[in-house]
This record gives C-alpha cells, sequence and structure tokens, in this order.
C-alpha cells in the first residue's frame, strides 16, 4: 500500500491535522494486515532500537509500543522512571531528546507539555511519535479508535459520533475530532460546561449539551466517553448510566480510551454494545503498523 502523504519511512507522526482523509482510509487498510497472531512475517532483517519516553503515566499505549515494538523484532530502550536520569538534574526536553536520537532509531514521547512532541522533532534527526503531549493531542490512540469504528462498521462516513466527557484537557478528543471532520460524521458534544472543547478545535455544525438527551443517544453510532483529566486540574461530574444505556440503539457501540473512572461503571462492561476492551488491544495491531511503516 503506497501512502498519500505523511505516514511513511522516516517521518514523524505528531499531529492529526497532518493528514488527508485519503492517508486515514490507506491507514485503516495498513492496519488490517497487522492485526492477526501470524507475527513471524513481520520480523525484519535489521533490528533498531527504539526508545520508549515517558514522562507521564502510561500503561496502555507504553506497553502496546514495547510490545509492538518487539513483537516486530526491535529493542526498546524504555525511560520512564524519569527521577533517575539525567531530567531528575533539569536537562530539558531538547537535550535530552538531542541525546537519544544520538543512540536510537526512533523515539516515542509522552510528555505533559502541549507542543512537546513537535519541539522534540526539531532537535531530532530520528522520527518522533506523539505518544500525548499534555493536554494537545494524543494521535496514535486516535489511529486505534478509528480503526475500532472502521472494523465494526466497515466506514468512516454517515455516522454519527458523540463525544462525551472532558471535551476540554482530554487529549484523545483533540486528535479524534480532527480526523473525524475529514469524514461525513456527526458530532455532538457532550460534557459539562467548564469541559468544553477548545475553542481551535471546534466547529460551528457540532451540537453542545451538557447531558446525553434520549433524542442524541438513539441517533448516536459511536458514544466515545472519556475521564476527566483530574491530574491537569479539571473538575467535573457525569456519568454514563442504564437510563442513557437504555436510549442507545442496539447497533451504537461505546467507546473509552481508557483508563475509566466514575463515568463508566463496569456493569456495562457485558454489554455487546461495549467495545473499550476490543478498542484497547486493537492498539497493539496499530502501533506495529506504525512502527512497520516509520521504520521501514
Ligand atoms: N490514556 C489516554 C491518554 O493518555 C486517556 C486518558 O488518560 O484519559 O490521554
Amino acid at each position: 500500500m503506497k501512502f498519500t502523504n505523511k505516514i511513511f519511512k522516516g517521518d514523524s507522526f505528531i499531529s492529526l491535522k497532518d493528514y488527508s482523509r485519503d492517508d486515514i482510509l490507506n491507514v485503516m487498510q495498513g492496519i488490517s494486515s497487522y492485526d492477526d497472531q501470524n507475527l513471524k512475517r513481520f520480523i525484519p532483517n535489521k533490528k533498531k532500537l527504539i526508545a520508549n519516553l515517558f514522562y507521564e503515566p502510561s500503561t496502555r499505549t507504553s506497553s502496546s509500543f514495547y510490545a509492538a515494538a518487539t513483537y516486530l523484532g526491535h529493542e526498546v530502550l524504555s525511560i520512564n522512571n524519569v527521577q533517575y536520569s539525567s531530567i531528575a538534574k533539569g536537562e530539558s526536553l531538547e537535550d535530552t531528546i538531542r541525546t537519544l536520537a544520538s543512540y536510537v532509531h526512533c523515539i516515542i514521547l509522552r510528555h505533559p507539555e502541549e507542543g512537546a512532541a513537535y519541539s522534540a522533532t526539531t532537535v531530532s534527526n530520528v522520527p518522533i511519535i506523539n505518544a500525548g503531549d499534555g493536554i494537545g493531542e494524543h494521535p496514535t490512540q486516535t489511529l486505534l479508535d478509528l480503526y475500532t469504528i472502521y472494523k465494526e462498521f466497515k466506514r468512516l462516513d454517515r455516522l454519527t459520533v458523540t463525544l462525551m466527557g472532558d471535551l476540554k484537557y482530554g487529549r484523545t478528543i483533540h486528535s479524534l475530532v480532527q480526523a473525524l471532520d475529514l469524514f461525513d460524521v456527526h458530532i455532538n458534544l457532550i460534557g459539562p460546561h467548564d469541559l468544553k472543547l477548545p475553542f481551535k478545535y471546534y466547529k460551528e455544525e457540532y451540537v453542545e449539551n451538557t447531558v446525553l438527551t434520549d433524542w442524541i443517544a438513539m441517533a448516536t453510532d459511536v458514544l466515545y466517553i472519556t475521564r476527566v483529566q483530574k491530574e491537569r486540574g479539571a473538575i467535573g461530574n457525569y456519568a454514563f448510566t442504564e437510563e442513557d444505556a437504555k436510549n442507545l440503539s442496539a447497533t451504537c457501540i461505546v467507546m473509552h480510551p481508557l483508563p475509566r473512572n466514575e463515568e463508566l461503571g463496569d456493569w456495562f462492561d457485558s454489554d455487546p454494545r461495549a467495545v473499550y476492551f476490543e478498542q484497547m488491544s486493537n492498539g497493539l495491531a496499530v502501533r506495529k503498523y506504525l512502527l512497520g511503516e516509520i521504520l521501514g
């Protein structure tokens, strides 16, 4: 598969704003070829070294990148206890990136500051993959979110997607709306008044509400719930209720980037519309695909 734009050998992956709808559709096809258990055919001739540089906590992103790299036959240098590195001695992100870029072939970066991944690209001669930059973006999460939707509906057009929760600080939302905007998707935004989607991501055609009304629920194909980003100072109170679940159609899917808190109780886990664990496991195929493409 040939890519029309940036997701190919040697490129960084920073923001969804850099991609077109054709890129994304190509990526969906590309990921399917990594979405099986036949790992052997992906073993490359040349082993590469990848740095997993995480300044913020992570379970799924860091471990799925680690697993993806290992299944592809690469090695991973994990730096997540940053208190034991020179970062604790006050080293800047730029100097840390310069250092690692001289040792490894690719850097996967999670950082608390918005724009950090982009800044890293300015001093790195190896690709940077944005694994979450503060309240900015989380583009690899978006690929797995889109892939989950694509697998379920076999399309990314003609869908109604309802994003519910902390839309202000939730970086998965910021990447996802930009990608969904490239498709024929109707977007509803549901969340507390103080946690509205930032202006720079907002489009007039979005329908906004503070609660998931029965009419929004009924029209929804994808309900995407997020937690309150308390560690970023967000305060809010909302939860997906049994009443909401009753209002959703039988063919709707309910997604969540995880981790979850009180906004999504485990009472819903056995409902066939709950796909958040599939979503999480799709992260492996997505990250294998991405590393496969970027490292060649
Ligand atoms: N795991 C996702 C992230 O890193 C979602 C979250 O933390 O709420 O942004």
